[in-house]
């Protein structure tokens, strides 16, 4: 066996599965193909990994020599069995051609060291936490719009999310039914959380984009009011160019970028530039 690999004994790996130091081997319990675009899994969760809403991961794909490796964003609250991530099918892709193949039962690699900046520590106190997400940069929020603690800090939580297809609004009867189902968050969500989708390309009752969105004023439903920095906090996740353009946005009208060391009034993701 390869010096930098050991099988880590995976409860029903078969000897060829090789797990690289730091990684664990977790079965595929579950795969949802939400359109030809794009899909989401669940693997099963090892006893000892931690991570904090809004946490990506390294996943991989067993393959002889180096493992092929990508960051998801973890779409489960941190409280759940098992942790479920959401993926698109690029065409022709290295990773994903062969991550939408995966079928219950199946091996995943998964890294030892959750991370990311998408954290509600690294934001000020304030009373409105908008989530703002384009295309598959909506998966942390899941986590984060699942968490107590986000409803114990903000008054509002406001998540929108934007993507060129109606077929793209992948979580969207979970989203549009305020997590009722939730056991932990579903009286909080029904009370403080709004679904603010937004379809670019395809006939929708809101075809804005985020950027108009926020130029317009007309982020939460009912209210005119502009983002501000005294009261409102942001949390931006997907597309590169989206994220640079509203965090030009946010600074002009006074808005920080903030740490875990240095909390301040929005965050963004970083880890998928790229
Ligand atoms: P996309 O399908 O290309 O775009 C989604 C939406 O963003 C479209 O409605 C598009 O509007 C709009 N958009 C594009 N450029 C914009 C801009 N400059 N300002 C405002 N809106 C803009 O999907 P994507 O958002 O690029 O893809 C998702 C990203 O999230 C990927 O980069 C991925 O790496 C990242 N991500 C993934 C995960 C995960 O766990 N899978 C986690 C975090 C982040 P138009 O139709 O008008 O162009």
């Amino acid at each position: 066996m390869d010096a930098d690999y050991q099988n880590m004994a995976v409860l029903g790996a078969s000897p060829a599965d090789h797990v690289p130091v730091g990684f664990y081997g977790e079965r595929v319990l579950r795969v949802h193909h939400w359109s030809s675009a794009l899909f989401s899994f669940a693997i099963s969760r090892p006893p000892g990994f931690r991570f904090r809403s809004g946490e990506f991961v390294m996943i991989g794909l067993p393959a002889p020599g180096r493992p092929l490796l990508r960051a998801y964003s973890i779409v489960s609250p941190f409280y759940a069995d098992e942790l479920e991530f959401l993926s698109i099918k690029v065409p022709g892709g290295a990773f994903t051609s062969r991550l939408q193949g995966i079928e219950p039962d199946d091996l995943i690699l998964l890294s030892s060291k959750p991370a990311g900046t998408l954290i509600a520590d690294a934001l000020r106190p304030g009373q409105r936490l908008f989530l703002l997400a384009t295309g598959t940069g909506l998966a942390p929020f899941l986590s984060v719009a699942r968490d107590p603690d986000t409803y114990e800090k903000f008054e509002e939580i406001i998540l929108v999310h934007c993507v060129r297809y109606v077929s793209d609004l992948a979580y969207r009867e979970t989203l549009a039914g305020l997590f009722a189902d939730d056991c932990l968050v579903g009286e909080q969500a029904l009370a403080q959380f709004s679904y603010l989708p937004t379809v670019t390309r395809d006939g929708f009752p809101q075809r804005a984009r985020i950027t108009h969105m926020i130029e317009r004023g007309i982020l939460a439903e009912g209210s005119d009011k502009e983002l501000d920095p005294v009261t409102d906090r942001v949390m931006l996740c997907g597309s590169l160019a989206m994220i640079g353009e509203c965090r030009t946005l946010l600074e002009r009208r006074g808005f920080a970028e903030g740490s875990a060391n240095k909390p301040a009034e929005y965050v963004l993701e970083r880890a998928f530039a790229g």
